[in-house]
């Protein structure tokens, strides 16, 4: 068993159509997530910083291997916690990436909210500022 300590390492990714929608969730959280180290894909990285004013560290773009990344950032131990806000009206052209990313999350029991309520439920947790014993 490892401890997820207060200070979450919390990853977020948001497909073009709900981009607008993450930073909007985002917005409303921005104080909570200024608590947390946060990671991004390249746009939406971006995009949060610019709307956060907050230190948001950036991979590479989602379809040229950003979501691969984060994947392989969570197998590694480096993030605990993902906010994928996925297109789920679009074929996405690394749609393989998208299951590799989202089968990645579950592998390795790290919570994942795929749209706003759940987002919202998991920023919430009374785990977002405690440590948690996974
Ligand atoms: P982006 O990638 O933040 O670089 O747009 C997101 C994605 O499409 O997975």
């Amino acid at each position: 068993m490892s401890t997820v300590p207060a200070r979450k390492r919390i990853a977020l990714v948001a497909h073009d159509a709900k981009k607008t929608e993450l930073l909007e969730w985002a917005t409303s959280h921005q104080t909570a997530l200024g608590h947390h180290a946060l990671f991004a894909t390249g746009t939406t990285g971006r995009l949060l910083a610019d709307a956060l004013g907050l230190t948001v560290t950036r991979f590479l773009s989602g379809p040229v291997g950003g979501d691969l990344q984060i994947g392989a950032a969570i197998a590694e131990g480096k993030i605990d916690l993902l906010i994928f806000f996925w297109d789920p009206l679009a074929a996405q052209p690394h749609d393989p990436d998208v299951k590799a990313l989202l089968r990645m999350a579950v592998v390795w029991n790290i919570p994942v909210a795929n749209n706003r309520a759940t987002a919202d439920y998991l920023m919430t947790s009374p785990f977002i500022t405690s440590e948690y014993p996974k």
